[in-house]
């Protein structure tokens, strides 16, 4: 028998019955008072014990009740509601249950959800001990670390390596005091976080819980923004620095220099010219950035908008003895905006004349190609471009001869306004090249089927 209640209550009835035996037979001669005690103190015994083995299965009873309490899978014991203390208890627990049902349900439920939240979110989030182990991490954190195993009671240092995120949340585990901070983890090949830590405390123990948020395409983007406005204001400036030039020798007696005064002029109008073309380009970069110029891209008739940007270009072309070709044009049309489209063709064949050998030629080819696209090619036989060169053309401000560029009136901004439109209007540009030979640029843009 275990050292139940059962058992204690027998030795105790035992103990205290056989002192009271022991007594009668020593003082009473009566056989039968004799006998008649030993019966009644064994009666007494058992009664005793039968008694303590109900109350103790009573207990049990509630026992395996309470324990199944937190666990609503289980069917719980009908508990015998009698009118004594263990059946006021009985009953006090009964009413308690539906009520720790319901709080049971809201916590598993609350949990769910957090753990869904903190699943979903593209933030990585860490929650340490004040022994800086691992209490808790979020999927985003596992991708920024670049660790698959567990990290979930391990400690910080062996997850994540780097002092400076180890540093930040020692530094909230002591002090108490939230901290934040910018951070390069080495595992997330050079990704920058931001990191926000706070204090976790309980009443027993101190932790921290960091967010970090992956600020890298943010610095992307701020980094353009910053070399874009040094490439304006240095662009901006040397066309500037020769009108101020200029028109000061021209004020300091130039304007009686009647050999020079007219280039001084010309000087100044080609520059004021440049300033303004420079504007003109930025202010399309930046309606092109601001999305898209109408509510739909509607159909625009190909042949048309080549023809019409063949003639814009025409006297610079014969100006420099070049042929224009035209092969016999599809009656296609695309899906896109026609200023934009209008605007890449004229871009296009404004640098296939620009940068063209004198008497070269520039060639203009459509067709329509497999899968509903149509195909806009424009070709030169002009200096070519060098490989190295050729991915990076398409960026801000980026000319392959500065000099030459500049010397021919151009921006640096002509071809990523045509990348920019094309994209726009779901199409897409490549270049081929061969260096001394010419270029030719492929445009590809959705065709427009009338139903
Ligand atoms: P730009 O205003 O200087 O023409 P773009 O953005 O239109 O600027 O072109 C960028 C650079 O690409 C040019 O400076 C030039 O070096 C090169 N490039 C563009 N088109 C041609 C071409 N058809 N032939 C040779 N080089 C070209």
């Amino acid at each position: 028998m275990r050292d139940s209640l059962a058992r204690r209550v027998l030795i105790v009835a035992s103990v205290l019955a056989a002192p009271l035996v022991a007594l009668i037979f020593l003082f009473v001669a009566d056989v039968r008072v004799r006998w008649l005690s030993v019966a009644v103190a064994l009666l007494a015994v058992v009664l005793a014990w039968l008694l303590a083995q109900y109350v103790a299965h009573r207990i049990n009873q509630l026992t395996t009740f309470v324990e199944g309490m937190l666990d609503q899978s289980q069917p719980r014991p009908q508990l015998i509601h009698s009118e004594d203390e263990l059946g006021e208890l009985a009953r006090s627990l009964s009413r308690m249950t539906p009520r720790i049902a319901e709080l049971v349900n809201r916590l598993s439920m609350e949990l769910t959800r957090r753990e869904a939240v903190l699943a979903s979110m593209t933030d990585a989030v860490l929650a340490v001990d004040a022994q800086l182990t691992v209490t808790f991490c979020n999927h985003s954190f596992i991708r920024a670390v670049g660790d698959h195993g567990t990290a979930e009671g391990v400690p910080l240092i062996r997850v994540v390596r780097d002092p400076g995120l180890f540093s930040v949340l020692k530094h909230v585990v002591d002090s108490g005091e939230p901290a934040r901070r910018r951070l390069q983890l080495s595992a997330s090949e050079g990704h920058s976080f931001e990191v926000n830590a706070a204090p976790l405390a309980n009443s027993t123990s101190r932790g921290a819980i960091a967010i970090l948020r992956d600020v890298t395409p943010q610095e992307h983007l701020e980094r353009i923004k910053r070399d874009f406005i040094a490439n304006v204001s240095h662009e901006f400036r040397t066309p500037l620095a020769t009108i101020r030039g200029y028109a000061e020798t021209l004020l300091d007696g130039g304007l009686e220099d009647h050999e020079n005064r007219r280039k001084f002029v010309e000087i100044i109008q080609a520059n004021g010219t440049r300033l303004n073309n420079i504007a003109a380009d930025l202010l399309t970069l930046s309606e092109l950035d601001a999305g898209q110029p109408g509510p739909e891209p509607g159909p625009i008739p190909v042949g048309d908008a080549v023809w019409s940007a063949l003639h814009a270009v025409e006297p610079a072309a014969r100006l420099r003895g070049l042929s224009l070709h035209a092969e016999p044009i599809p009656e296609v049309s695309i899906l896109g905006y026609g200023i934009r489209f209008e605007q890449a063709l004229l871009n296009l064949l404004d640098n296939a004349v620009k940068f063209n050998r004198e008497n070269g030629e520039v060639r203009v080819e459509v067709h329509s190609r497999p899968g509903g696209l149509v195909e806009i090619s424009v070709s030169d036989t002009g200096v070519g471009i060098p490989a190295l060169d050729l991915s990076r053309i398409f960026e801000r401000f980026y000319r392959v001869d500065k000099a030459r560029s500049r010397q021919v009136g151009g921006t640096g901004l002509g071809l990523s306004i045509v990348k920019h439109a094309i994209e726009q209007m779901n199409g897409a540009i490549a270049v081929e090249s061969a260096l001394g030979k010419g270029s030719r640029f492929i445009i590809t843009l959705p065709e427009f089927i009338s139903r």
